[in-house]
């Protein structure tokens, strides 16, 4: 597990392969925008590819974090894409936020050709990326992941087997879906206490503490008071990763209520001009009125 290929150098993927390279892994990278994987090799000890293909071609693993489902079979299927270049019993790691059925059906298409599929979306956002102290919820083979692992701590400081292929993306569903439910909770709870004249340092240092606790408030209070949402994961994406939630939700028969109500919250903001803000924006709707 010494060569490695990775795909797509956006916000998250540019340092994470740049974690990989850090830490000794031969690494040859791929972005559709040539310019970046250029930048990305002079910046770090690696070469970059022109095609996927090229770039899977001799490695061990193969990483990928680009947008979408489609983004995923443009990158992995097709004469240049990663499965065509992979060799037999290597292994495509794939970090985009995607549906079950997209991994369950690149799990099938690797084994088919005597390779291997970890479905590995991850949380902790740019910051996690830039810090290599990502979270990978893992669907998938436990031999396999047993090999992946100690490459992708390189980028993470914990990962999950969570179940067969697809479980990895399930579980970041479930992820969303708490996320959901508590930046709106927040957003009402700051609100108020703002309306009601409490002091938001004096009310963070005190609730934190107790049962109200959480990541997003410690982390988000202080800009969802100042009314600052350019802190973190957009609401562009947010929403895209509830439609998969929404989707998956039907097949197992659960009802989203409170996800679905925040997620027309989501669409409000992003018609507001705030696609790009974060999912902290939440209270800006309850700002306005
Ligand atoms: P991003 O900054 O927009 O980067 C997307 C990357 O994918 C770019 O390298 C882009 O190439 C490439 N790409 C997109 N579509 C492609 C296609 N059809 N063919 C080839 N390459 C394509 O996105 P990101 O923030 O890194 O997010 C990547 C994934 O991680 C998403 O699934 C997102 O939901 C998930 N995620 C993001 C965060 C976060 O905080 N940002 C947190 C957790 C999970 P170009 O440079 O050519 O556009």
């Amino acid at each position: 597990m010494k060569k490695v290929g990775f795909i797509g150098l956006g916000v998250m993927g540019y340092p994470m392969a740049g974690h990989l390279a850090k830490a000794g892994f031969e690494v040859c990278v791929y972005n559709r925008t040539t310019e970046k994987a250029q930048q990305w090799a002079a910046e770090f000890d690696g070469s970059f590819a022109l095609t996927p293909k090229e770039a899977s071609l001799d490695a061990d693993i193969v990483f990928a974090c680009v947008g979408n489902d489609n983004d995923v079979r443009q990158v992995a299927l097709g004469e240049d894409g990663i499965f065509a270049g992979l060799k037999a019993d290597a292994i495509f790691v794939d970090h985009t936020t995607a549906s079950a059925e997209l991994a369950r059906e690149l799990n099938k298409i690797a084994l088919a050709q005597n390779k291997h599929f970890i479905d590995a979306p991850v949380s902790g956002g740019q910051a996690g990326a830039e810090n290599g102290q990502l979270t990978v919820m893992c669907g998938g083979e436990q031999h396999i992941f047993a090999l992946v692992q100690p490459v992708m701590a390189a980028f993470a400081k914990f990962s999950q087997l969570m179940g067969e292929a697809g479980y990895g993306q399930i579980a970041k569903m479930a992820n969303q879906i708490c996320i959901a439910g508590v930046v709106q909770g927040l957003s009402e709870a700051f609100n108020f206490a703002e309306r009601a004249g409490l002091d938001a340092d004096k009310l963070v240092a005190t609730i934190s503490k107790g049962a109200a606790g959480s990541w997003q408030m410690e982390n988000r209070y202080k800009t969802m008071f100042a009314g600052e949402y350019d802190f973190g994961f957009a609401v562009d994406w947010m929403r895209k990763d509830l439609a998969i939630a929404f989707a998956e939700a039907q097949k197992n028969g659960s009802e989203l209520p409170m996800t679905k109500m925040v997620d027309g919250f989501y669409q409000q903001i992003q018609e507001n001009g705030g696609s790009r803000w974060d999912t902290s924006s939440l209270i800006s709707l309850l700002k306005q009125n």
